[in-house]
């Protein structure tokens, strides 16, 4: 994957009054986040995510990006900029922090606190070098100057950037929301990106995740409100899932249980951690003896119980599909228990998710979810706040960014529609390198980029051969044909035997398999001793004769595997 870059052309000239952005994800998928920034004199690289697979991705874990268009110019990146902790932003780094040269990572300290945690579990925290960032102070990194700025969102510390280059002022929005309210008062700073709407920008990147979205995104106080309402209703224990990274959800989930007089058991692996971090830098807010155990959970009623757990996607290991499925050791739904989904159904989960509720609700719960109560707002900008944002930055260009193609088209169309023209408000995607100075922009021909597949302990070893062998053993099975052949002679010593799997039951597919095993015996028969010899081509004759006969008799199409052995 990333080592493999004798292809790899070197980089283009650029001018010293230029700045070249080349994105190497995110534009055109949600997820992936990783974009270069490039001046005479360095690169620095802001995030660095990942993306959970897509279901024709079988068996793979993680995908992660491909840095192979700058994994040769490693002495020339100065840092990486993490604008928040979610793991669409920094989620890749412990599997490219060392290939990217392990240059200092900037953030802001919750960011870097996740970051941390994560580099543990991976045991590389050492090779790391952390920044704390504060935001509004300035920090030059070689040539350029980067500030971060607040930037509201659904996790707390979220950041975004404003880089001072020769050829001018990128600002980078991360991922945002306009809350005029938001739980920590810490609101995107309009302020600041007014300032450099005055100073001048040369180019604006902005979140298009929720263009489609017309009019502005509720506050995240909202959603708080709408717990109050609800949880003195509830009569039995309360269960509550959310994202672990959602702090502000999380605060406004206690706040509400406080109120109510319940006492909060913690539940599932990445709840139990960012809680603790988030409490440890002072960003989380709970009373000490609210929190309690399973062994102080099981002497209180159950309505003063509120479980606080992960699993809102439907994840078939998580806590919750567990209890869903009645699979889990210490905790039980009842009928008059409440489960509150307290998170967007994210497009492909929606199955998985209906799932648990459907059992949820087989034990007698209670479930309140996206459709049905207001107990979740989205963490980015709508239309109306996008819209604001360009007034406030008034750039010189403009290209969307964070979405997929069609938020990408909508955001471009969003500021053409405001009165940028075409060639100012710009589209581009993964591998695009973008070159922009006050004397104009081009781009320049797409370099390398995609998607590098994690499967267990093997990074790049999947590529899209390997799924679409997967695919096809998912889709039609498996036939494995053994032949032995006598080492002079060529003629048949053992076999053909046939094994199969996924493709019929063997015990009841007997007159098929002999009629199988028949044809291949025929087929050799037929070819001549050069053509024995060619092993390669006698295992092409095998599966051409096999495939012939299952799709005629089955109009299956299984993988056939031929083993030919020599004795
Ligand atoms: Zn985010
Ligand atoms: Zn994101």
């Amino acid at each position: 994957m990333t080592n493999d870059l004798q292809n790899s052309e070197p980089p283009r000239p650029l001018h010293p009054d230029a700045v070249r952005i080349l994105p190497l994800g995110g534009l055109g998928e949600i997820g992936l986040n990783m974009m270069v920034v490039e001046i005479e004199g360095g690169l620095l690289i802001i995030d660095c995510g990942l993306m959970f697979p897509e279901a024709y991705m079988l068996g793979i874990d993680l995908v992660i990006p491909d840095i192979s268009a700058i994994a040769d110019r490693q002495g020339e990146i100065l840092g990486i900029l993490l604008t928040h902790g979610h793991e669409d932003h920094i989620g890749a780094i412990p599997f490219l922090i060392e290939a990217l040269g392990c240059p200092p990572v900037y953030s802001s300290p919750l960011t870097l606190g996740l970051l941390a945690n994560k580099l543990e579990e991976h045991h590389m925290k050492d090779q790391v070098e952390f920044r704390s960032i504060k935001v509004r102070e300035p920090v030059s990194i070689g040539p350029f100057e980067v500030e971060f700025f607040r930037a509201a969102h659904s996790i707390v510390d979220g950041c975004g950037l404003a880089i001072r280059t020769p050829a001018g002022l990128i600002v980078h929005t991360g991922d945002f929301k306009l809350d005029p309210t938001p739980v920590d008062n810490q609101p995107t700073d309009l302020g600041r990106l007014a300032a450099y709407g005055e100073e001048g920008v040369l180019l604006l990147l902005s979140d298009s995740t929720n263009v489609e979205n017309t009019g502005q995104t509720l506050s995240e106080r909202t959603v708080g409100e709408a717990f109050e309402e609800l949880l003195p209703r509830c009569t039995g224990k309360i269960l509550v899932a959310t994202f672990s990274s959602n702090i502000h959800r999380i605060q406004q989930v206690i706040n509400a249980a406080v109120k109510v007089d319940r006492k909060v058991l913690v539940s599932g692996r990445s709840m139990v951690s960012n809680i603790a971090i988030a409490r440890q830098l002072g960003y989380l807010h709970v009373p000490d003896d609210i929190l309690i155990d399973l062994r102080q959970m099981r002497d209180l009623p159950p309505q003063r119980i509120l479980i606080l757990t992960t699993g809102s996607q439907g994840e078939p290991l998580s806590a919750l599909s567990r209890i869903a499925m009645d699979d889990h050791k210490q905790i039980q739904i009842k009928p008059g228990d409440t489960v509150i989904l307290s998170s967007k159904f994210i497009p492909g989960n929606e199955r998985a998710i209906t799932h648990v509720i459907n059992h949820l609700y087989r034990r007698g719960a209670e479930v309140h979810y996206e459709t049905t109560s207001e107990i979740h707002v989205s963490g980015h900008a709508s239309q109306n706040d996008l819209k604001t944002v360009l007034n406030l930055v008034k750039p010189e260009y403009f290209v969307p960014v964070h979405g997929e193609y069609r938020h990408l088209v909508k955001h471009a169309q969003l500021a053409h529609s405001m009165g940028w023209a075409e060639d100012r408000a710009i589209m581009i995607s993964n591998g695009t390198p973008l070159v922009l100075s006050a004397n104009g922009h081009h781009t320049e021909p797409r370099v390398e980029t995609g998607r590098v597949f994690i499967d267990g302990k093997g990074v790049g070893d999947v590529g899209l051969m390997e799924l679409r062998d997967r695919r096809h053993l998912a889709n039609h099975g498996l036939v494995i044909v053994f032949l032995a052949l006598h080492q002079k002679t060529g003629e048949i010593v053992s076999g053909p035997e046939i094994i199969t799997r996924g493709f019929v039951p063997e015990d009841e597919s007997e007159e098929l398999l002999n009629e199988a095993k028949a044809l291949v015996g025929q087929m050799l028969d037929a070819h001549s001793r050069e053509a024995i010899a060619d092993w390669e081509e006698l295992r092409v004759e095998v599966r051409k004769t096999l495939r012939r006969l299952f799709n005629k008799t089955m109009d299956r199409r299984p993988l056939i595997l031929p083993i030919i052995m020599e004795l």
